[in-house]
This record gives structure tokens, sequence and C-alpha cells, in this order.
């Protein structure tokens, strides 16, 4: 049987903590969608493409392997950015879809986080969740995320990126980033992650038991 959990929400709002997190806890499989967008930006970046070379960034979505999602290169800014870039693409988009949309219905349970899974991929999600914090506190995790990994970088850097990039993801005309009607918001600005995972599965649960 599948059963499936979108969650989406801004950069570095607790989406990839709560859904792994979530995934454990219920025994379903996890898909990071925002790892497809990264792959084929740094795939470009790799190329020394430009980031509006449309033409280009859908040869390398058509041609992704989950080997590509595994690189250890994906979590940097210049990453984040690139992804962003070929995120706004149409086609690039459209090529993403039929990988996520089955992973959604594979048996035994699955949790996605990205920008548009309640809203595109998974229209009909048995749950969705729009976790978000401030924009302050954002960028303090991910500065003391990359911090942490020698990435050498300002909290300055972090939020000015951080502001552009989710002003791009929430502008963009294809599948832009936005809170599904039905999705339960959850502001994780002030809570611990044990409490915004709690947070979470109540609200799994109130609909994966009587599933
Ligand atoms: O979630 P993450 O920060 O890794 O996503 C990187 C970028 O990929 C986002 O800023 C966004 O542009 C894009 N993305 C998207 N749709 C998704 C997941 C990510 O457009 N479902």
């Amino acid at each position: 049987m599948s059963f499936t959990v979108a969650i989406d929400g801004p950069a570095a709002a607790g989406k990839g903590t709560i859904a792994r997190a979530l995934a454990d806890h219920f025994g379903f499989a996890y898909l990071d969608t925002g790892l497809l967008y990264r792959a084929v930006g740094r795939k470009v970046l790799d190329a020394d493409q430009p980031l509006t070379d449309t033409v280009f960034a859908l040869k390398m979505a058509q041609g992704l392997h989950e080997s590509d999602l595994l690189r250890d290169d994906l979590r940097n800014m210049e990453t984040a950015t690139a992804a962003s870039a070929v995120a706004a693409m149409g086609d690039v988009r459209k090529a993403l879809v039929s990988f996520q949309k089955s992973f959604a219905k594979r048996d035994g349970g699955a949790v996605l986080d990205g920008r548009d899974i309640g809203t595109v991929i998974c229209p009909d999600a048995d749950v969705k969740l729009f976790v978000t914090a401030s924009e302050d506190v954002r960028a303090e995790r991910r500065y003391k995320e990359l911090s942490a990994k020698g990435d050498d970088t300002s909290f300055d850097a972090v939020l000015s990126a951080l502001k552009a990039r989710d002003a791009q993801d929430a502008k963009r005309d294809v599948a832009p980033m936005v809170q599904a009607d039905d999705a339960v918001l959850i502001d994780t600005s002030n809570m611990s992650i044990a409490d915004a995972l709690a947070a979470a599965v109540d609200v799994v649960n109130k609909t994966y038991k009587s599933a």
C-alpha cells in the first residue's frame, strides 16, 4: 500500500531533518527532491555552461542517475544557487516529474520534501506539511551547518543567498514554492528538532491510523 507524505517549505527550514526522521519513525522511504535540482545544477557548473542554458540543463536532467545524488559537493551554496536557477526551467522540472511521482507511490510509504511536492508532484498526498521558520533562524542554522563543514563563509553571505534563493523559488512561473491549501503549517523558529518532529508525527498519525 502507498502512503505519501509531502513536505514543502523554504531553504533551511528543517524540512530535511523532519522528513528523514518521519521516514525513520514510520518506516517509509525518503526522497530529498532538492538533490535532483542540485545534481543538475552541479553538472551545469562542472561543464562551465551558463546557468541560463536551458538546453544543456535539460540534457543533464534527462541523463540524471541515482548515483549523481550521492556526490558530496551538492550541499554548498554555489550548488544551491545553481539548483535554484535550473529549477526555474519548466523543461528541467518536467524531466524529473515521473521519477518523483513513482517514488511517492512506492509500496510501504514515502516521504518527499521540496518546494512543489504538495502542489504539483503529489497533489493527492495523504499528508501535506509546509515547514518554515524566520529568515534569521534559517540563515543561522545554514551558517552553522556550512561552518561546521569547514565552508569559509559569513552569516551575512548565507542570509543574502538564502533570501535570493527563496525569492527566486517563490516567484518563478513554473511550480513556485507555495503552501498548498490543505497543508499543515509547522513553524520551527522556536522549536527544538524533537518538538518539530513530534508535531509532524502527530499530523501524520491522524491520517495514517485511519488509512
Ligand atoms: O531543498 P534544497 O534547498 O536542497 O533545494 C535546492 C533548490 O532546488 C531549491 O532552492 C529550489 O530551487 C529547487 N527545488 C525545487 N523543487 C523541489 C525541490 C527543490 O524547485 N521540489
